[in-house]
């Protein structure tokens, strides 16, 4: 499967000759991980750290993506990011993919200012030999479940809350799915998070690792399933089980199913980010100009252009809007100032 594009250069293979070294990995290991595309969704608390374990591996692709900006209250647990990224209030996967490349080495990183849905899952993970899961809400992992399930891409879940986090790689096509583990998750709403009980910065880090591990042992061809963990670093309390079969009444292992990828599913097109910011997605989506539009904002407050966005201070309330229609504001908790603001400067 060599090709003359991921054949190891001699730099290349000094630069990855220790974990070459490690005997279970080896060269053929590394030529594997040179060779492979994997996406990493969401770049926060598990994903920055996801991505910059990944690139300093050596993985061929990374596709970066990630809905947020790069607030302050992100920084004390969120690796590639600074105070420069947090005042500026850069999107999470151009900051990466910048910092990503001042480290170097031969990853490709693509970065997508984007929102994981139904509508463009196939275009963000198609053709990526595994995902990574650095979500932080059970929604976007179903829609990773169901649309790995699909396609028999693995993917490595993973979670970090309060005291304990989680992680199970799940195979392509044996074992269980995250929907075999918490059935009721899928319908859920509320539950524990980071902004309502907080979390220490070694537990993202420590739950990146180990699925970072998990990613590589699969890159190398490493047929063993993936073992359910739970570690309570402050409590000092670590638990790996065999995570076993599929659960005999899961619709997505044993029927086929899969909810999240289904059309008539309602997505809702506003919800609250954080504390005190709300997204806004365009309904049916959308492909702006986002010249055009900083055009017709002149004027209206303060204006600024990114790569990825066009942005706009009005009233104490700032609005980032994406290409796809998608909009971050900050500023408030109410769904109903938030949408009317959208609809207001970008239309309905
Ligand atoms: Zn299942």
């Amino acid at each position: 499967m060599t090709d003359p594009e991921t054949a190891p250069t001699a730099a290349s293979a000094d630069r990855f000759s220790r974990q070459a070294r490690f005997a279970p990995f080896g060269p053929k290991g590394q030529e594997r991980t040179a060779g492979a595309t994997v996406a990493v969704v969401g770049l926060g608390g598990l994903g920055s750290w996801i991505a910059e374990h990944l690139a300093r591996a050596g993985v061929g692709t990374l596709r970066l993506i990630d809905r947020d900006l790069v607030e302050a209250s992100n920084l004390p647990r969120q690796g590639l990011y600074g105070d420069a990224d947090a005042r500026g209030g850069r999107p999470k996967a151009e900051a990466a993919a910048e910092r990503l490349a001042a480290i170097g080495g031969p990853t490709r990183l693509e970065p997508h200012v984007a929102e994981l849905t139904r509508a463009n899952v196939d275009r963000l993970l198609g053709g990526s030999q595994l995902v990574m899961d650095g979500l932080d809400h059970f929604a976007g992992r179903f829609l990773l479940n169901d649309w790995c399930r699909r396609e028999r891409v693995p993917w490595v879940y993973g979670g970090a809350v309060g005291g304990t986090g989680a992680v199970l790689r799940i195979d392509a096509n044996r074992g269980p799915c995250l929907r075999c583990l918490f059935p009721g998750a899928a319908s859920a709403t509320g539950g524990d998070t980071c902004d309502t009980v907080g979390v220490l910065s070694p537990l993202p880090a420590l739950i990146a690792a180990l699925q970072c591990s998990e990613a590589l042992r699969l890159l190398a061809g490493d047929v063993r399933p993936g073992r359910l963990w739970q570690l309570e670093p402050w409590e000092g309390r670590a638990l790996a089980i065999d995570a076993g079969p599929s659960a005999p009444d899961c619709a997505t292992c044993r029927r086929e199913a899969y909810p999240a990828l289904d059309p008539a599913a309602d997505d809702g097109d506003v919800r609250l980010c954080g504390r005190d910011t709300v997204q806004v997605a365009a309904r049916g989506g959308a492909d702006l100009d986002l010249a055009a539009v900083a055009a017709r904002w002149t004027g209206l407050g303060e204006l600024e252009r990114g790569r990825f966005l066009v942005r706009i201070r009005q009233h104490g309330l700032t609005l980032s809007l994406f290409r796809d229609g998608r909009a971050l504001i900050q500023g408030t908790s109410s769904p109903a100032t938030a949408r009317a603001l959208y609809e207001r400067l970008v239309g309905r």
